[in-house]
């Protein structure tokens, strides 16, 4: 594959981050092992934080990227919606760390969308992936990521086969089920004190299925202005 010519430069800590994962059970599968080789999560932790710690860390704005653990799980559960060719809309994308996982997923042949509101964001997330292995799909159009209010999807490229979102609404968006095409499967912290994280499921007829994963704590999926001045 050709992503093992980005692993080899990807740095030994984020190795052991991902051997780590996998010893614990949270990585099964060996293309999330491959992904998260690739991508060097120390690309996108802003300097001074610790990227291979499993924990979240704080990105400004009242934002923190997802810990390893937690990126990892996401990534399990959206496998089978992240296969070659396949549509991938990450909702809240922060850093663009699970973005351009996405994007090593699903390939040049498929999508991976970002929205997140926040401008700085997203510009900082663009230039951390134009540093990763997923650089090369900035250029040919298959990831991009966009400035917009998250809840709202991001109609332009639905139906996706995958649905991440990475921060947590008080219930489920309707906009983002309607995005969900029949067979995809959508990932959701839901909550606000306490939290869980959802599998939206809908099916080939239409009709849609939600189960509860895990416990979770997320910052809140909420306006712009509501974000910035939480304290
Ligand atoms: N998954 C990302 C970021 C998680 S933090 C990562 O691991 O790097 C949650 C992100 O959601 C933050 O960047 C925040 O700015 C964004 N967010 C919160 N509400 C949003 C909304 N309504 N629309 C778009 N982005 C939103």
């Amino acid at each position: 594959m050709e992503h093992r010519l980005w692993s080899s430069g990807a740095s030994d800590k984020n190795k052991a981050m991902v051997e780590q994962l996998q010893r614990y059970g949270i990585i099964r599968s060996s293309k999330v092992v491959e992904v998260m080789e690739a991508i060097d999560r120390g690309l996108f932790v802003p300097p001074g934080g610790s990227p291979y710690f499993d924990s979240p860390m704080p990105i400004g704005y009242n934002a923190t990227i997802s810990a390893p653990h937690m990126h990892a799980a996401c990534l399990e559960l959206l496998e089978k919606n992240l296969q070659p060719g396949m549509r991938a809309l990450d909702v809240g994308s922060g850093t663009g760390y699970l973005t351009a996982c996405f994007a090593l997923m699903v390939g040049s042949e498929g999508r991976a969308v970002g929205v997140e509101h926040i401008p700085e964001l997203v510009a900082s997330s663009i230039e951390n992936i134009k540093k990763s292995a997923a650089a090369p799909q900035l250029t040919d159009g298959s990831l991009s990521i966009h400035i917009a209010d998250g809840r709202e999807g991001w109609p332009e490229l639905a139906p996706y086969d995958a649905i991440h979102v990475g921060a947590a609404a008080p219930q489920i968006p309707e906009a983002l089920v309607e995005q969900l095409k029949p067979g995809g499967r959508m990932v959701i912290p839901v909550g606000t004190v306490f939290q869980e994280l959802k599998v939206v499921d809908k099916k080939l007829d239409g009709s849609v299925s939600i189960r509860d994963e895990t416990s979770v704590r997320y910052v809140p999926l909420t306006s712009k202005e509501a974000q910035l001045h939480a304290d």
